[in-house]
């Protein structure tokens, strides 16, 4: 999980996973901890964001069209599932 800053300095958090499902989110840039239960990379995203600014996640997803249309498929399959019921 990775990010840039309006100035390109690159920041990175790390996801840890400890016994237990424990999870750390971990900053290489300002050594910020976090224990997290679920949705560490949201975690991750959110304290670049505010932290440090970062916002350069789509380079991490090169594939974002790609994204967005699997996100429209699974909206579509919610959808279908819904109707069959
Ligand atoms: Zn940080």
């Amino acid at each position: 999980m990775g990010g840039e800053d309006e100035d390109g300095h690159r920041h990175v958090m790390r996801v840890r996973t400890g016994p237990g499902q424990v999870r750390h989110v971990v900053c290489d840039t300002c050594g910020h901890r976090r224990r997290v239960r679920a949705f560490a990379h949201d975690r991750a995203r959110e304290h670049l964001t505010t932290e440090h600014g970062a916002g350069g996640f789509r380079k991490e997803y090169s594939g974002l069209p790609w994204l967005l249309g699997l996100a429209a498929l699974v909206v579509f399959l919610v959808l279908m599932a819904g109707y069959r019921r």
